[in-house]
């Protein structure tokens, strides 16, 4: 089955280059939101939006959008809302620790700060009240930073068990994928699951027994798949 290049359509509905952390403001009206839902739509496929503030949120989910990409200045209550709506919260461990970034401008490295103050609040909450939520970076372009994709996941030990942040990984983030249904690239088996013909890496290894789940990083780099 041909397969349209583009399977997902993401827009920023609250800033226009979150990289710098330059603005964080909102930037469409819920019409111009629901426009893209409608166009998206039509194209079999749904919105993801790349948004960090309540307010942004709130409209961007009341407009259509199906996937919260960051989110970490969210409220308790537009959480419940996503849940309401079964939106999804995409979600990464931002933290202001070894993998944290500087910017040369006070106020972009202040709202870096308040959003990784958001973090912990945000997993803790989003896990108390519901929301669906699955692992994902936007780290594209920055080999060294995308070396550490799995130390990201091996964070969530924080909030999930070991179990829970690899089912996130696998399972969950596949129910995800599917949103996209006759766009998404992984047409010729079933994903997220382990069974003849489906698309799943199962890698074991001989390990001591760590209360921990480390082996994600070392797995990626070892077993390219
Ligand atoms: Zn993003």
């Amino acid at each position: 089955m041909p397969v349209h290049p583009i399977a997902t359509v993401e827009i920023a509905a609250d800033c226009a280059n979150v990289r710098f952390f330059c603005c964080l403001v909102r930037q469409y009206t819920k019409a111009e939101i629901e426009a893209f839902v409608e166009v998206a739509d039509t194209y079999n496929t749904y919105v993801a939006s790349h948004v960090f503030t309540d307010e942004a949120v709130e409209i961007a989910v009341a407009a259509g959008v199906k996937s919260i990409e960051h989110g970490f200045l969210m409220s308790r209550e537009t959480m419940e809302l996503m849940r309401d709506n079964d939106v999804w919260l995409s979600v990464q461990p931002l933290l202001d620790d070894e993998d944290g970034f500087s910017f040369d401008d006070p106020v972009s490295q202040q709202k870096w700060i308040d959003v990784t103050n958001g973090t912990d609040f945000t997993y803790k909450t989003a896990k108390e009240v519901g929301v669906k939520v699955a692992f994902g970076t936007d780290i594209l372009f920055d080999p060294a930073l995308a070396e550490r994709q799995g130390a990201f996941l091996a964070k969530l030990q924080r909030w999930y068990t070991p179990y829970e942040v690899l089912k996130m990984a696998t399972s969950t983030n596949a129910e995800l994928l599917e949103l996209s249904g006759p766009r998404h690239p992984y047409q010729q088996g079933n994903l997220g699951v382990i069974a003849e013909g489906a698309y799943a890496d199962l890698i074991t290894l001989q390990l001591d027994r760590r209360p921990s789940c480390q082996t994600p990083n070392h797995a990626s780099r070892c077993c390219p798949t």
